[in-house]
């Protein structure tokens, strides 16, 4: 286990106890969350470290990583899903023309890349599940580390994406300098995250089923990505909204077993409905420059 004696984003010393939540899926174990007393920013610690962490991955309900279609829960998952990628290439399709150069840090079993392979985009993608990795590998996926790719050239994408993998890294600040260096001048990273101050998160407490300590390191809101990358000097230049989130993540929050697909239902879209003035969906995807203006 690893204290952070000090804030990921700024660097404050001060933090004040936050939440206790418990890692329902694999340990059982409870993780407490600080908040910095300066910034404001939720990280768990103690964590366990980076040779630690691979423990707590184990589950086979570790569903990003699987691709079998068993439940209706799992199938009803994977048409989400579809749903999702499509959305997620859309939204990267308006913001950039042409054939782009894309590289998906934390790729999984490579199911974003091989979509946006097919709309003849050239792709390469990270992972660090070596079981997950093989997978994608399986599928003709080109993986490569950062390092790797930095030895030979830089400034090479157009887009760099993370889906909900910004907050399973331990070195923040020495990973997206990479990504940093990896980035073309006018490209864009975009970033996909739970938010910590959604309708959904402060409603289930330390119940959030999107606070998954210990593999959720970090607890982001609007303003703590905002932060963590102007000091990179990067600049968020939009925000959009992953609805599906938030009835998934109400309804792995809910502990009344009769009631929790209707509650998940209700709860979910009221978050959404909450979010429509604030942008303080569930879960946010942010497209992030590498040049600020
Ligand atoms: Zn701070």
């Amino acid at each position: 286990m690893e204290l952070l004696n000090k804030c990921p984003i700024c660097s404050s010393k001060q933090s004040e106890n936050y939440l206790s939540a418990q890692d329902n899926l694999v340990s059982k174990d409870t993780f407490a969350i600080k908040k910095c007393s300066n910034c404001g920013f939720a990280f768990t610690s103690p964590r366990p470290d980076k040779d630690a962490i691979s423990d707590y991955y184990v589950s086979e309900d570790y569903i990003s990583h699987s691709e079998k279609k068993e439940s209706i829960f799992d199938r009803l998952y994977n048409i989400i899903r579809d749903r999702n990628i499509s959305y997620k290439l859309r939204l990267i399709s308006d913001f950039k023309k042409g054939n782009l150069s894309l590289y998906d840090y934390g790729c999984a079993v490579g199911v974003f890349l091989d979509k946006a392979s097919q709309k003849g985009w050239s792709v390469k993608g990270y992972e660090p599940s070596e079981k997950a990795k093989a997978i994608a590998v399986q599928s003709g996926i080109e993986i490569e580390t950062p390092d790797q790719i930095l030895s030979t050239e830089q400034n090479c994408f157009d887009v760099i994406t993370l889906w909900h993998v910004l907050e399973h890294i331990h070195d923040l600040d020495d990973t997206i300098q990479k990504l940093h260096s990896l980035l073309k001048d006018d490209g864009v990273l975009v970033v996909a995250v739970p938010i910590a101050d959604s309708w959904d998160a402060i409603k289930y407490k330390e119940n959030w089923a999107a606070l998954d300590v210990p593999r959720h390191l970090y607890h982001f809101t609007q303003s703590s990505i905002e932060k963590l990358f102007s000091k990179f000097g990067m600049k968020i230049t939009s925000v959009h909204p992953l609805k599906f989130d938030s009835y998934y993540i109400s309804l792995l929050s809910e502990k009344t077993p009769i009631f929790k697909y209707f509650a998940a239902l209700i709860n979910g879209w009221y978050s959404n409905y909450r979010a429509k003035r604030t942008l303080n969906y569930s879960s946010l995807i942010f497209f992030i420059q590498k040049n600020m203006e």
